[in-house]
Formats: C-alpha cells, sequence, structure tokens
C-alpha cells in the first residue's frame, strides 16, 4: 500500500504497530520525545494476563486471549531475527486467599480457560516459598511473563534492521498538522513531518495531545511503582498474587513485586513509602525475600483508560488520524491484538476480531 505512516509515541504500542505496518505500507516513521520503549512499556511487569481476567469487559478478554495464544511465537520470531530474547517465561499464576474466587472460576468455565481451584497444600507443595497462612488458592496454567524491558529492546532491533522504517528519537511532537480537515502530519520540535496517516500511540501522554485539537480523550497517567529482587534461578517456580501485589519471576531469578496503583499526574518519582508498602507484601508473600536485597525500584505511567478498554482505529471528524492508545495495566498483554486489529483496520484487511468496543467514535468528548 503505498502509504507514509507517522506513528507518535515508541512504547511497545507504537513499536508493534510499527513492526505490522512496515510489511503493508510503504515507509513508518516512529517519533519519541525521549528514546523509544523507555516508558510505560519498560517499567511494567509483564505479566501476559490481565490481573484478575474475569473482572474485565469481554473487549479486554477478546484482545487478551488472541495476544496470550500469539506470544510465544512472537518472542521466537523477533529472537531469531534480532537475538534478543523477549524471554517469554511460561510459570503459570497463583491467586492466594482472593474474595472473588467464585465468580473467577465462573468465567474460566465460560471462557474455557485453563483455571482452577486447588487445595492450598498443593500450592504450597508446587511453590515452597509462599509464606504461611493462605487458606486458599486458584491456579491458571500456561500463563507467561514477557521481560518487558528485553521484548521493547528487541522490537527496536527489528525494527533498525527494516530498510522502509526510521526510528527519531528525542523527538518530540507537540501538535497535528491540518489541511482542510484532514491531518497531515505531526509538529516536532524539528519542523514539521508529514504524513498520509498519523497514528497516536504515545502512552499515557496521549490525552494531552488530542487535546491540542479541542478533542477530550479520558486517557490520563496512573503511576505504578515496582521493585525488584535478585534470588537464585530456581527461587520461584510460578508468579504468585495475593490482595492485590504480586511477585514475577524472570528465568535468571530476578523477582518483580508490583505494584502502586497511584494518581499523581505526570510524576514518576519512587517514594520511600512505596518501597516500604512493596517491600513489606513481597515479604508476606515470600518471606524469604526478608534476606534478599532490593536491586531496582522504579515507577511508570499507565495509560488509564475507563473500563482499561484501548481506543484503536480512526479519529472521527480527523481523516488521518488514528488512535491505538488508553491501554491501561495491560498494554503489554494486549500489544499483539491490539496492533493488529490496528493495522488490519488501517490497511483495509479483515480485522481479526470485531473492532466495534475500541472505536474511538462515540467514545471522544
Ligand atoms: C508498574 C507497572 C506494571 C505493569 N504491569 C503490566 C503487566 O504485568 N502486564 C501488562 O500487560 N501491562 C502492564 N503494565 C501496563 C503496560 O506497561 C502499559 O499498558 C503499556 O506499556 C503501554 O504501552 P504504550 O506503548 O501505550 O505506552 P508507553 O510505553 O508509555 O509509550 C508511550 C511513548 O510515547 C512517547 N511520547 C509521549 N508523548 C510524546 C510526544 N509528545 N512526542 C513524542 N513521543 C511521545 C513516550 O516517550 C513513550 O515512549 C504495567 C505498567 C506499570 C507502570
Amino acid at each position: 500500500m503505498s502509504k507514509h505512516v507517522v506513528i507518535v509515541g515508541g512504547g511497545v504500542i507504537g513499536l508493534l504497530t510499527a513492526f505490522n505496518l512496515a510489511a503493508k505500507v510503504d515507509r513508518v516513521v516512529v517519533c519519541d520525545q525521549g528514546e523509544v520503549g523507555r516508558e510505560s512499556s519498560w517499567a511494567g511487569g509483564g505479566i501476559v494476563s490481565p490481573l484478575y481476567p474475569w473482572r474485565y469487559s469481554p473487549a479486554v478478554t477478546a484482545l487478551a486471549h488472541w495476544s496470550q495464544d500469539f506470544y510465544p511465537q512472537l518472542g521466537e520470531r523477533l529472537f531469531a531475527s534480532t537475538g534478543v530474547d523477549p524471554e517469554v517465561h511460561t510459570t503459570g499464576l497463583y491467586w492466594l486467599d482472593l474474595d472473588d474466587e467464585a465468580q473467577a472460576l465462573a468465567w474460566a468455565a465460560r471462557e474455557q480457560r485453563p483455571l482452577s481451584a486447588v487445595d492450598i497444600s498443593a500450592a504450597y507443595d508446587a511453590v515452597p516459598v509462599i509464606g504461611p497462612g493462605f487458606q486458599r488458592a486458584i491456579y491458571m496454567a500456561g500463563v507467561a511473563n514477557v521481560r518487558n524491558p528485553r521484548l521493547v529492546k528487541s522490537l527496536k532491533a527489528a525494527l533498525l534492521a527494516l530498510p522502509n522504517v526510521s526510528l527519531r528519537e528525542h523527538c518530540q511532537i507537540s501538535g497535528f498538522a491540518q489541511e482542510g480537515g484532514r491531518v497531515t502530519g505531526v509538529l516536532t520540535n524539528e519542523g514539521v513531518l508529514s504524513a498520509d496517516e498519523v497514528v497516536l500511540s504515545a502512552g499515557a501522554w496521549s490525552g494531552e495531545l488530542l487535546r491540542t485539537l479541542g478533542l477530550e480523550l479520558p486517557v490520563e497517567p496512573v503511576k505504578g511503582q515496582m521493585i525488584l529482587f535478585k534470588c537464585d534461578a530456581d527461587f520461584l517456580p510460578s508468579m504468585v498474587l495475593a490482595k492485590g501485589r504480586y511477585a514475577i519471576p524472570r528465568r535468571d531469578g530476578h523477582i518483580l513485586v508490583g505494584s502502586t496503583l497511584e494518581h499523581e499526574g505526570f510524576d514518576k518519582t519512587p517514594t520511600e513509602a512505596a518501597l516500604q508498602s512493596l517491600r513489606a507484601s513481597a515479604i508476606e508473600l515470600l518471606p524469604q525475600l526478608k534476606d534478599a536485597p532490593v536491586v531496582g525500584h522504579w515507577a511508570g505511567l499507565r495509560p488509564g483508560s475507563p473500563e482499561g478498554i484501548p481506543y484503536i482505529g480512526p479519529v472521527p471528524g480527523h481523516a488521518g488520524l488514528w488512535l491505538n492508545c488508553g491501554h491501561y495495566r495491560n498494554g503489554l498483554v494486549l500489544a499483539p491484538a491490539s496492533c493488529q486489529l490496528f493495522t488490519d483496520l488501517l490497511t483495509g484487511a479483515e480485522p481479526i476480531i470485531d473492532p466495534a468496543p475500541y472505536a474511538p467514535a462515540g467514545r471522544l468528548g
């Protein structure tokens, strides 16, 4: 397709959109105000599932299921072509002492997901490092986590190898060029960059940018803090979640514990209070972490949206402008399906799933 596409924002959503579009259009440029893949997509935990999948709408579930099936092949393909392994690590996930266990099990039966109640003693046998006192467990086999900093690194490498893709880092977009009611490009700190189609995938910043056109997009930053431990590679065989906090094992024994949910605007300074609170949760969940050093602590800004349903599709009344943003707590798990659906819509292909729930039309103020 003879088109020149500019993508605003190089998080996992912008990068994967570029990767998909590169096979379909003439030229793709990704602009990021910093380095690509250094914001929420770097900061997240990388669980390839919503934290409580049964609490989401069918719209989120549809994207999550498509992506979950696709992640292993995406990881293998990126590793083979770039030498950077995104480390899709299938560990399964235990939820402990869940309040809405009945709803979870009913959802799993309906959606045919491999989630079931297990005897708490079986959970302690499978994951002996879990702390004492938990009464109930449910387990979902097959849930993976992806090492998101590696995922964005491998996506960047894959894009750099494509002749029709350019990455413009430290290129800040301040608004949109328009002509006769059509968006014809973006305004950058280096001048106007023209495009046939502009894609807004600027994560938590997407609402600010759309406001320059007088449109209200309810995407706002939701700060999340995370801490990191380093243990032996076999310390934690599964992901575990209790009281809203989770521990994620990477293959090399790094354990991520998250996260907070804070409304602090665009401030992403890590705080001592969050560090202490996350560490206390980590020790309650996995008491041996008491003796492990905290080797990292950071915050990221999730692109919060109503019900976590992303905006995927054209902006009504502004031909040439498209959205792929607002993935809130699930941008890593939802990325493959969101970016494939987006590519289908922009190129006029048969969409992988019904695009209606994600359409910006009717959802912008
Ligand atoms: C603590 C934490 C834990 C999480 N855990 C998980 C998890 O386990 N599983 C999961 O699926 N999701 C998780 N998430 C959510 C996930 O990280 C996000 O939904 C996802 O990364 C959003 O990707 P994005 O590309 O839309 O945004 P981002 O990665 O934030 O990328 C947006 C990009 O746009 C750029 N940009 C912004 N404004 C401009 C501008 N004006 N000009 C140019 N560039 C601009 C930014 O520099 C940035 O690189 C977590 C998030 C956090 C913070």
